[in-house]
């Protein structure tokens, strides 16, 4: 055995099964890969409108404190999302993002002893997490690419700890009706968790707000994200609302400064900049309508998504396309690693940019 066999047998077998987590393409890099200039990415689900300048001007007031260490416990950022949400501070965990979030959620509650059920083509994270602590993923096959609650319901046993539901789901982009999810909700035993994901909460028009429900059900852990309409990917900044005596749980596993300082008040204002996000959000609907008629022209089936994001079925291999999208400095994201080998997701942009992109794919699909 080489020395490198003996070094990786090291880790948690779990561990050494995990595949990394694939981001979409960095500009940057396609800048150095090909020396293009005019790049647009359309890959990560990010906010193209930029950052709020009500954003910009609370880091630059903060600035000349980064000595210090943050407050730790996130005190002014949870009592903002508490009044928001009309919930208890104490209901609330932040997170580096709502990644970290799943991650905590993994370290406190599972274990190789324990089961966790979640969907064909669901978030990627949650096969991630799982597998890191050793734990075992029973994946429930899509109904027409969404999740199947019935057969989810039906894969939970009694060595099952938790459920990941994303809603919507990336990268499909569909969304389950509350009464499906309450139903769901119901028939689920007290003992077994239930992790409702609404990083896209905000573009998804829900009929109800799954926070009043919290109150109904006591193992229902949400969690949300100033990643995606608020703007901030790039700080990391993610919550949980959930039962207190749970918060308290992932508190104690919770790097005591898991959330940088710029970051806490970076996500306070854009909570504050009502605009920015219904600016947001209008400019998702029209490039939504723009995208997917576009697709429509082009005689392209897509899913039709409640997020800032849509998948579209090439019928054919993704990959050659996503090749040629690049070399037009166009970035998407190709989801083969979700089982979806013809599909590309595209995250919506500003019109300039959904025009581009719908340029360059009528373009090599008239090459091929
Ligand atoms: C983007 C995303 C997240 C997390 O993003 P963070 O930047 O870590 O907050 C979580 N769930 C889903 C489904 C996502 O698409």
């Amino acid at each position: 055995m080489s020395d490198s066999d003996c070094l990786f047998n090291l880790a948690l077998t779990g561990v050494q099964q995990l595949i990394p987590y694939i981001p979409g393409k960095p500009m940057e890099e396609l800048q150095r890969e090909l020396g293009l200039t005019n790049i647009i990415k359309l890959a990560s689900n990010e906010n193209s409108l930029g950052t709020s300048p009500k954003v910009t001007a609370a880091i630059t007031a903060a600035l000349p404190e980064l000595t210090r260490y943050p407050d730790g416990s996130g005190f002014a950022l949870k009592a903002a999302l508490a009044a928001h949400l009309n919930v208890a501070p104490n209901q609330l965990t932040l997170g580096n993002g709502s990644n970290e979030i799943l991650e905590l959620l993994a370290r406190t509650f599972l274990s190789p002893d324990v089961n966790v059920v979640f969907s064909q083509h669901a978030f990627a994270v949650y096969p991630l997490v799982t597998q890191a602590v050793g734990a075992t993923a029973h994946v429930v096959a899509a109904l027409n690419y969404g999740h199947d609650l019935i057969a989810m319901r039906n894969a939970v046993d009694e060595k099952t700890r938790l459920v990941f539901i994303a809603n919507p789901n990336n990268p499909t982009g569909t969304v389950l009706a509350a009464t499906t999810l309450k139903a769901f909700l119901h028939s689920l035993p007290k003992t077994v968790l239930c992790v409702l994901d609404e990083a896209y909460f905000e573009y998804s028009h829900a009929e109800e707000n799954a926070v009043n429900w919290l109150s109904e059900f006591e193992n229902l852990i949400i969690t949300r994200t100033f990643s995606k309409a608020y703007g901030l990917a790039g700080l990391r900044v993610g919550y949980s609302i959930c039962h207190p005596t749970l918060a308290d749980l992932l508190n104690r596993v919770r790097q005591p400064f898991n959330n940088n300082s710029l970051a806490l008040v970076a996500a306070e204002a854009a909570l504050q900049d009502k605009d920015y996000l219904q600016q947001t959000i209008a400019l998702n609907n029209s490039g939504m309508a723009q995208l997917t008629a576009a697709f429509e022209q082009l005689g392209l089936a897509w899913i039709p998504s409640a997020g800032n994001f849509v998948s579209v079925d090439l019928n054919r291999s993704a990959l050659p396309v996503y090749q040629a999208l690049l070399q037009k400095g166009v970035i998407v994201r190709p989801i083969a690693n979700y089982e979806m080998p013809q599909h590309l997701r595209i995250s919506i942009g500003m019109a300039h940019e959904n025009q581009l992109f719908i340029a360059a794919l009528t373009a090599v699909l008239a090459d091929a």
